[in-house]
């Protein structure tokens, strides 16, 4: 058994191994200014990231949860494993060579030390043993019409590793023994199963899909039966949870997914290997899927921490169903839980129930293209189904359709979505009077029946529906101090405010009355071309509309600003920007919730519209946090 590792090794591996490259192989890293690197953490659950990476100084820290280290230490913490494997592992990934001390006598032997690394050796020889058996064995021939009859030529084969287990009890077995493997590891690899003490290939006569794990290393397979005399009866066998393959975790196709996944925002979740396969050579190249178990919590933070991270929007995950039985079951799941991601959740179903794989050779690359693309948000599917199962015609049928389901619609928790959605019950059902939908709906919910309706679904003024204010207007303290701040400036120091401020719409101001002098200083001329000093203040006391936006002035006009001459520029430029920032977030807001309400089928092109204003103004809004922060203000 071999020592530990020399010191000049692990040094080179931390060299080799960028803590960035590593790092971005489990989630999507996004620059954070300065240099640095940001995303979602893995070690705690969290919606906006405070996970950073510094790639110049070889390390990461988490401001959420305060864990930190180099890239030893997180490949050491996100696998679960001990130093040495961390470091063997990146070594492996790196190319580079390690030697070991030798073992002083007496010392204790280091059993475990290596034992993932191992498995993940074994996993590679199997896989690769496996695909020789598929492209060559004529005994692979049942594996390979499996395949052709499903539309995957060797290529598309030779792409997924697909490979072939033969039928004899231990050929894997021999061959991994002579590589130097021994049954203990095949075992604990989950290769081998054991019989009264005899170790035996687990996989007989079946078709092979290798699984990946996010660095893209063989950690299991799923395997399909081929054979009418296989002992086994299950369709699909899978890898058992071993020290390196975790099936609440993993998701097949991911490692070649995952840079899709960052890039289009979008991750398609399909229900087998084969569709995942049908789905990536159709142009989907989003999909991947679960192995051998149902999509769990932990299958979902995988996902979220690679789709590319926009704060709190976080892209869509789109969920395929072939037929609506069990669409509906999984979309009537989503009204359970804590719904924080569900707005971003989408189901596509095939109506005439097939799988994308049987979409793909009945119809073609862009049928399932076009079943992606006819996606509908969570809970729109959810309730056109109920819906689905009564007689809107018919008087009696639409008063049963509406007890069954305004129950589901009082179960969203956001509430402007609810209303929303009651609304759209209401023209669903083709009820006579939608207020009256809305408060059944907002009295099951639990929620205070404000009494009117907030505006129209297709309102082109979203108003004060969307923006996050309280019927009764009371404005965030915060949010009021910094309209002020922003109009004090503006008052004192209208050059220094300049072009900023006049790009601050009116509606930038939440409070009526410093609404009315954002309104006042655009009669005035505006801050660009001013001097300020005594004429801009009459200037802007002659364009009031009242006395109350003359008091304001008088009482700005003397307010001292928080700030030397020398931090001045600095300082105006940090209000003014904060102050974007903020008017940029709640327009996110409306953009958000008019996106959840417009339907990607049937409105395609203002869904698309809506979705590229979003990306935009995410980029604009981190732009303005980033130029805030610039200078560490
Ligand atoms: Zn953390």
């Amino acid at each position: 058994m071999a020592g530990r590792i020399r010191d000049e090794d692990i040094a080179a591996v931390r060299e080799r191994a960028r803590v960035d490259e590593i790092v971005g192989e489990y989630l999507t890293l996004k620059g954070a200014g300065g240099g640095s690197l940001k995303g979602l953490c893995p070690f705690h659950d969290e919606k906006t990231p405070s996970f950073h990476v510094t790639p110049l100084r070889g390390m990461w820290y988490c401001f959420g949860c305060g864990e930190g280290g180099d890239v030893i230490s997180f490949v050491q913490k996100h696998d679960q494993l001990s130093f040495t494997e961390a470091v063997e592992r990146l070594a492996g990934k790196v190319g580079i060579q390690l030697r070991y001390e030798e073992t002083r006598p007496g010392s204790a032997p280091q059993h475990n030390r290596e034992i993932r690394t191992r498995l993940v050796e074994a996993h590679h020889a199997a896989a690769q043993f496996y695909a020789e058996q598929l492209a060559e064995s004529p005994e692979a021939l049942p594996g390979r019409r499996f395949l052709d009859e499903r539309g995957f030529d060797r290529d598309a084969a030779a792409h997924f590793g697909i490979g072939y287990a033969p039928r004899g009890g231990e050929v894997l077995r021999i061959h991994l023994r002579q590589k130097g493997f021994t049954d203990d590891e095949l075992v604990t690899a989950g290769l081998a199963a054991q019989a009264r003490g005899a170790p035996y290939d687990r996989f007989r006569g079946r078709l092979l899909w290798p699984i990946r794990d996010l660095l893209g290393e063989v950690v299991g397979f799923g395997a399909r039966r081929l054979y009418d005399d296989d002992r086994i009866e299950a369709k699909y066998l899978n890898t058992p949870d071993t020290p390196i393959y975790k099936k609440s975790q993993l998701l097949y196709g991911v490692d070649l997914a995952k840079k899709e996944i960052a890039r289009r925002s979008q991750a398609v979740v399909v229900e087998g290997y084969t569709d995942v396969m049908a789905c990536h050579l159709a142009g989907v190249g989003t999909a991947v899927a679960t192995c051998g178990t149902s999509f769990g919590e932990d299958h979902a933070r995988v996902l979220r921490r690679l789709l590319r991270d926009q704060d709190e929007f976080r892209g869509e995950i789109v969920f395929t169903f072939d037929g609506d039985a069990a669409g509906q079951r999984a979309a009537m799941r989503a009204f359970e839980g804590d719904q924080r991601f569900v707005g971003q959740t989408f189901v596509a179903i095939e109506p005439a129930g097939l799988d994308p794989c049987e979409l793909r050779q009945r119809s073609g690359d862009a049928a399932v293209r076009e079943l992606v693309a006819r996606r509908q948000p969570l809970f729109h599917f959810a309730i056109r189904t109920v819906l689905g199962e009564f007689d809107l015609d018919s008087p009696e049928g639409r008063t049963r359709a509406l007890d069954r389901t305004v129950p589901v619609v009082a179960r969203i928790r956001d509430h402007a979505l609810r209303d929303e959605y009651a609304r759209k019950l209401s023209g669903w059902v083709g009820a006579p009077d939608e207020l009256a939908v809305v408060r059944r709906v907002r009295a099951l919910a639990g929620a205070p029946d404000r009494g009117r309706l907030r505006g129209p679904a297709h309102s082109p003024d979203p108003g004060q529906q969307s923006l996050g204010i309280p019927v009764h207007g009371e404005v965030d303290p915060r949010t009021l101090s910094l309209e002020r701040a922003v109009l004090r400036v503006a008052v004192q120091r209208p050059a220094l405010a300049g072009p900023a401020f006049d790009d601050l719409d009116a509606e930038a101001f939440l409070s009526p009355a410093y609404r009315a002098l954002r309104e006042t200083v655009g009669k005035a001329g505006g801050c660009a071309t001013q001097g300020g000093g005594s004429a801009w203040i009459d200037a802007l006391l002659a364009a009031a509309p009242d006395d109350a936006t003359r008091h304001v002035v008088a009482e700005l006009s003397v307010e001292p600003v928080p700030a030397d001459d020398e931090a001045l520029p600095r300082y105006v430029e940090s209000v003014v920007l904060r102050l974007h920032e903020v008017w940029v977030s709640r327009k996110l807001v409306t953009l958000k919730a008019r996106l959840q309400r417009t339907d990607p089928s049937e409105q395609t092109g203002a869904y698309n519209r809506l979705y590229g204003e979003l990306i935009a103004m995410e980029k604009q809004r981190r732009d303005l946090r980033e130029r805030g922060l610039g200078d560490g203000a």
